[in-house]
């Protein structure tokens, strides 16, 4: 399979790439864990493929919440933001690199997933613009005649590609993908002059998305020569996980590193899986489990994520976790499912969906956090902040606290979470890979098919899928089982009901014709983990509870340049006590904790919204210390107290706005 030619050999040699990235081999070596590049296709497949945009629609609480996405900033920021309205992207005089095609890549599936035609009419006119004002060389019009040779960061080129496939995935606009072809084209003869360097050598990765997208249509071999130069000229985050600095927290206002910045240690997990399909000799498919675990030791929170504001900053719960490696490492995670199929990856994106991701929006998404805090007491300018490399309007809930990036990312998180719920399998068929309210429209060997899901999970344990099929249609349904769901069943057209294996797939082979229903049922159990400083967060399946305090908004920085409102800047304050340690006995969870469920609100992730609350007894205690302004720490280790005992109520953490989520122990 793929071999390095001698001409790429020298070039890569003459680009001065590392020697430890440079496959000198000529041999590709089998790879473990998944299927074989189909010989074909000259790119390994993936285990499952994702459906085309618009495939799957939206139901339920989800489609409410990509309503208010999309009534949100989401689908107003072109109005009046002029780093995406007025971009050089689209003949304007502001930013024109990465910040309007950040925006078109959360805005084009969020306007395809609603079918909101007047967004989609506007994202038609932005891409029209790129792709009518792309120059002859091929380079698009924001970068010099010849950006290589001017040395310029190709990171935005690498986004632009990555956003306009999905354009035209959802189109079928030919022009686009000529559009994409050429730049690629421009760029393969481009690396050989100036090397990735910068954001481009940091997020190699993304290229390849693009170059396997227009290589599956048209078949090009250069595409592929195309990405072994990428690969070649990338950062090794193999080689980086295998050394000490991966493990240290970045201290209070340290030393910013490329390979600790959090946006790229989010992104980074799905490189080993596009250098796998790529064929690469050394592209190893147990990296992304090995670097995420790596990950959770030394920097892990319980949402899921990973602590770094904005560099990697340990497991304390008071660091921040910037709201762009959110929405990447939920990418990441989508794309990991898709090439490996390993059903912990869905545990994963789940927990990032419907925890870390929605708390760090305003209810009504018109406002977002830069960096979000697990325990996270007030959200205030603060210039004594603990982060290590940000500023003090980093927690604020604003239009763009901190910087501007995230104002422009964070709007792929739930669209793209929507558009990969389902994807098809090798053999016709479909898999369930994550779960929310969806509906899933696709062909198996010709026969139109439909999957809906019916639920209120993550807040509730029954789901309920119904498959149509207009003719009788034999395929696969495989269902990821989550890892918590001890005793998972599924009953098929109301027959008996049969046990399910957490952790893994679970098949369902048969003929399937007219309206069929398939009952699901993951139960969730109440799960107490110890963590940071001897701390105890209390987890019930995929979502983790965080104390619900009393919370008043107060609006800042009006006077800044497009702050109107609804768009403005807040800070959040608590208005009830929130200094307590917790009575619970991690052995025994179920003892001390009663889940109960709410009706799931308007706004789902909202405090009022929350469709579910747990009651839990604590008590005040003196062991909590204010640092730095709002960072509330605590002292290691079971606490004393003798203040009496009161009852609390704790909320799914993605409800919150602030929040104590690690809670102090109770000496028993
Ligand atoms: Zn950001």
């Amino acid at each position: 399979m793929p071999r390095l030619n001698r001409r790429e050999f020298l070039n890569t040699m003459a680009a001065g790439a590392t020697a430890a990235a440079l496959p000198v081999k000529t041999h590709a070596a089998p790879v473990r864990g998944a299927e074989s590049p189909s010989p074909s296709s000259g790119l390994a497949e993936p285990k499952f493929r994702p459906l085309p945009l618009g495939s799957i629609r939206p139901l339920g609480w989800l489609q409410r919440q990509l309503r208010i996405q999309a009534d949100g900033l989401s689908g107003h920021l072109d109005e009046f933001w002029p780093d995406v309205g007025q971009s050089k992207w689209f003949g304007g005089p502001a930013e024109g690199w990465e910040r309007a095609p950040y925006w078109l890549d959360g805005a084009i599936p969020l306007a395809w997933l609603l079918d909101d035609a007047p967004l989609k009419g506007r994202i038609a006119k932005y891409i029209d613009f790129i792709v009518t004002h792309q120059r002859p060389d091929g380079w698009y019009s924001p970068y010099p005649e010849d950006a290589v040779t001017k040395r310029y960061d190709l990171w935005a080129i690498l986004l632009a590609n990555k956003m306009l496939v999905q354009y035209h995935e959802a189109t079928g606009d030919e022009r686009v993908l000529k559009a994409v072809e050429k730049s690629l084209r421009a760029m393969l003869d481009g690396l050989d002059r100036t090397p990735l360097f910068d954001w481009g050598k940091y997020r190699w990765f993304e290229g390849l998305i693009p170059i396997f997208h227009v290589y599956e249509r048209t078949g090009e071999a250069w595409l592929l020569d195309l990405g072994r130069k990428i690969h070649a000229q990338r950062f090794d985050y193999d080689a980086f996980y295998k050394g000490e600095d991966i493990t240290v927290p970045t201290p209070r206002r340290g030393l910013w590193k490329w390979a600790k910045h959090v946006v790229n240690t989010g992104m980074a997990p799905k490189g080993a899986a596009l250098a796998w399909r790529l064929g690469v000799r050394d592209a190893d498919p147990s990296f992304p489990a090995r670097m995420i675990e790596i990950l959770d030791r030394h920097h892990g929170q319980v949402t899921g994520m990973f602590s770094g504001d904005e560099c990697l900053a340990g497991k304390n719960p008071v660091q921040g976790t910037e709201l762009c490696s959110v929405v990447e490492f939920m990418y990441s995670l989508e794309v990991l499912l898709s090439v490996f199929g390993d059903p912990a990856f869905g545990d994963r994106l789940e927990r990032l969906a419907f925890n870390a991701l929605p708390a760090t929006f305003s209810p009504e998404m018109w406002a977002h956090q830069y960096d979000q805090q697990t325990n996270q007491v007030q959200c205030t300018i603060n210039p004594d902040h603990m982060w290590t490399t940000n500023g003090p309007e980093s927690n604020l809930y604003g239009l763009e606290p901190n910087f501007g990036c995230c104002t422009s990312n964070m709007h792929q998180g739930w669209p793209k979470f929507a558009a990969h719920l389902w994807m098809k399998t090798p053999n016709e068929g479909i898999a369930a890979v994550a779960y929310a309210p969806s509906e899933a429209r696709f062909l198996s060997r010709g026969t139109p098919v439909s999957a809906a899901l019916d639920t209120e999970y993550p807040f509730r344990e029954a789901l309920k899928i119904t498959v149509k099929a207009d003719k009788p249609a034999r395929f696969p349904l495989v269902l990821r089982v989550p890892a918590w769901a001890e005793g998972a069943s599924v009953r098929v057209a109301g027959g008996g009901e049969e046990k399910m294996k957490p952790g893994a797939f679970h098949r369902i082979e048969r003929e399937w014709k007219g309206t069929i229903e398939v009952a699901l049922r993951f139960p969730m159990r109440p799960k107490a983990t110890i963590r940071y400083n001897e701390a105890v967060s209390v987890e019930r399946g995929p979502l983790v509870y965080a104390l619900k305090i009393g919370e008043t908004w107060s609006r800042v920085n009006a006077d800044k340049p497009y702050r109107e409102l609804p768009h403005g800047d807040f800070e959040v304050r608590p208005l009830t006590p929130w200094n307590y340690g917790l009575l619970i006995d991690e052995k025994k969870p179920e003892m001390g904790v009663r889940f109960e469920e709410r009706p799931v609100g308007d706004k789902p992730f909202s405090p009022e919204g929350a469709g579910m609350a747990a009651a839990v007894q604590g008590r005040k205690i003196n062991g909590w210390k204010i640092a730095h302004g709002w960072a509330a720490e605590f002292a290691p280790g079971p606490q004393e107290s003798n203040e009496p005992l009161e009852d609390l109520t704790l909320i799914p953490y993605g409800c919150t706005n602030i929040r104590i989520t690690e809670f102090p122990r109770l000496k028993k």
